[in-house]
């Protein structure tokens, strides 16, 4: 019988518990997990920070190799022929399609009922196997299906597993990066090496990247993310990295992006733009209180200030086709550290810690 990590309590070790192979449904597949990405929200979702219903099963990124396919399902979302043992991954949500955010809006980002595998699906429910840390996941019709390419490996595309898709939305999607900007990123976790990286595919001349720890920063660096690092230790204080900041891009920066996820970022969002600037709010996904922050520089810079919040099926779409030239000019497999299911604790408590930039399971 094929495990999987469930959350059974808050705040307590994540359990792998057997369950039995479910029947295939229609329009639906198996798939035999690779890797199972861990992400920030993980983190999050263990401490209760999220409303989402007990026992979770765990798991919002995957990747795998399709072990069966149910009755319909011949294709992946843009057309290629799929069978079984082809290599995949699949968007973690299912947008419902009828809410007001999904028909009138159209952002099914917004959507309210959407199903999530590895965050709001009972590990009790059927067909049980409704995460990717697990060995096998049960995909349900109306999951978005992505053939892998052949020039990229599971490792590249879980290393991005959750950010590469947020990037594609907020970053590609909603900002203008001209040739030649100078861009501001601030957060070196998956987020921000994923934005610093489309922002150099869009064009930007320098990209410099604020946080920490110090080891994080030479990640980015490293691998050509970024081109040049302000690090926390060095500079602890806003102040300090702003002046820091200064003598490296003159004026400001054309774009600033923010994926610290500290609230107190935003106030230096603000003091990093140029006048003119697009800013960028990406990294708030836990709801962490206010904030103190000088309204009238965002007036008086006329600054174009705007949030971005997760992905929907079609972000994960553009980042799997995104990948074949993104690891051309980065070494994406570089950034994670793989951990066997077994050691799912663990890695969870690296994570946390921020001893690992990115990390994963395999089963
Ligand atoms: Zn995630
Ligand atoms: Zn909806």
């Amino acid at each position: 019988m094929p495990k999987l990590a469930v959350l059974t309590e808050f705040n307590t070790s994540v359990e792998l518990q057997e369950f039995p192979l479910p029947e295939v449904s229609p329009g639906g597949a198996l798939v035999d997990v690779a890797l199972g990405g861990i992400c920030g929200t993980d983190v999050h979702l263990r401490t209760g920070h999220l409303s989402v219903p007990l026992p979770i099963a765990m798991g919002h990124e995957g990747v795998g190799r399709i072990r069966t396919l149910g009755e319909g399902l011949t294709t992946d979302v843009e057309g290629e022929p799929l069978a079984v043992g082809d290599r995949v991954v699949w968007a973690n949500n299912i947008p419902c399609g009828s809410c007001y955010e999904c028909m009138v809006l159209k952002e099914p980002t917004l959507c309210k009922s959407r199903k999530i595998y590895g965050i709001n699906r009972k590990a009790t429910d059927a067909p049980h196997l409704q995460g990717g840390w697990a060995e096998t996941i049960s995909l349900e019709a109306g999951t978005t299906i992505i053939k892998l390419p052949d020039s990229v490996s599971f490792e590249e595309v879980i290393t991005l597993g959750c950010a590469g898709p947020t990037a594609i939305h907020g970053v590609v999607e909603n900002l203008n990066i001209e040739p030649g900007s100078i861009v501001a990123v601030q957060g070196a976790g998956p987020v921000g090496l994923a934005s610093a990286m489309y922002a150099k595919a869009m064009g930007a001349s320098q990209v410099i990247m604020l946080g920490g720890p110090t080891s994080r920063i030479e990640v980015a660096l490293e691998i050509g993310a970024a081109d040049a690092g302000i690090d926390m230790d060095t500079y602890p204080t806003a102040k300090e990295r702003l002046a820091a900041f200064h003598e490296i891009a003159g004026h400001g920066a054309d774009v600033v992006i923010e994926c610290a996820g500290v609230p107190a970022a935003v106030a230096e969002s603000i003091d990093l733009a140029r006048p003119n600037a697009q800013v960028l709010i990406l990294g708030q996904y836990t709801d962490h209180g206010p904030t103190p922050i000088n309204p009238h520089l965002i007036t008086k810079k006329q600054l174009k200030m705007f949030g971005s919040w997760g992905f929907a099926p079609s972000h994960y779409v553009k980042y799997v086709k995104s990948l074949p030239h993104l690891v051309k000019n980065h070494d994406l497999a570089s950034i994670l550290s793989v951990y066997h299911l077994e050691d799912v604790n663990e890695a969870l408590a690296d994570v946390a810690s921020g001893k690992v930039t990115k990390g994963a399971l395999r089963p």
